[in-house]
């Protein structure tokens, strides 16, 4: 008895699918793209300010309004042939068969469409260092996935989707994750973290312009801004953060003078000009007349 029976073109199509699916990854891929785009990249009130809402459009126009990204995906491209030869594959496909949609926002980096010249190209890709079209094509493919529902059957969508898979994934790997990593600290076991915090050995690795800064928790106290927000267990942290963990750990000590004096000669050390030694009195204005009171002959 063949009570149970499904369509067999939805067997195979499962299948195809399943070998090839550019649609559960394309869809995983965009979700980390947003992630770091609203969670990571660009702060709430940053967006509402240019835009005046935080839709998931206005943080699409602040990327493609990002020099430092364009540039980014330019030098992606000399140094990786291969991919290169990708993306002028998918410029000529849209170029071909362009990618239209109801609302024009293909070459447009404003944030309030409408302003742009209508004789804007639709849909294509103008050539691979194209970066604003990039993203829009990767906007594009999203919304047609999350939206219209994409059957996994038409050539031409799987084709698209493949292809923003391709490229999105290669700049999310090369490009953003990297970014990420720079700024988590490090160790990254929460108790061994934990011990080398509070004995000033945690460090945090940070892209400043083209150098790999790398910096321990007292020093942190002093970097320029650029450095922060800092990842700690999966959580961003500011310079507060680490303020209020070394006054902490000041507090612990009251008991034991020698480890308390240890851990503030390790502070103050690291302050070397006039303006870093105010900077300690004001961070840690909190603690200085419980530190002064465990350790009476000591200068503050
Ligand atoms: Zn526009």
């Amino acid at each position: 008895m063949l009570t149970n029976m499904v369509d067999i073109s939805l067997i195979k199509n499962w299948h195809e699918k399943a070998k090839e699916d550019y649609f559960s990854r394309y869809i995983f891929e965009y979700l980390a793209f947003e992630a770091f785009l609203k969670k990571y990249k660009y702060r709430e009130d940053e967006i509402r300010h240019k835009s005046g809402n935080i839709k998931e459009r206005s943080y699409i126009q602040n990327i493609k309004n990002d020099a430092d990204y364009s540039s980014k995906w330019s030098e992606l491209l000399t140094n990786k042939k291969d991919f290169k030869k990708v993306v002028q594959e998918l410029t000529v496909f849209l170029q071909n068969e362009p990618l239209v949609s109801d609302v024009n926002w293909w070459s447009c980096t404003s944030f309030d469409c409408g302003q742009c010249p209508t004789n804007n190209p639709k849909g294509i890709i103008v050539n691979e260092t194209d970066f604003v079209n990039v993203v829009e094509f990767w906007y594009q493919v999203r919304n047609n996935l999350f939206h219209a529902g994409k059957n996994p059957d038409n050539k031409r969508d799987e084709k698209l989707v493949a292809y923003a898979y391709a490229t999105l994934s290669v700049f999310f790997e090369d490009i953003l994750l990297p970014e990420i990593e720079q700024r988590t600290m490090h160790p990254a076991i929460w108790e061994e973290f934990e011990h080398k915090f509070f004995t000033g050995k945690a460090e945090a690795m940070v892209k400043v312009g083209n150098s790999d800064a790398c910096a321990n928790v007292y020093e942190l106290l002093f970097t320029d801004e650029k450095f922060f927000p800092l990842i700690l267990n999966g959580k961003q942290i500011d310079r507060a953060y680490i303020i209020d963990k070394l006054s902490f750990n000041l507090t612990n000590l009251y008991g034991d003078p020698y480890l308390l004096k240890e851990e503030w000669d390790n502070i103050t050390r690291t302050a070397r000009t006039p303006e870093d030694k105010a900077k300690i009195a004001e961070y840690f204005s909190s603690v200085i007349p419980l530190v002064k009171d465990a350790i009476p002959d000591l200068e503050v």
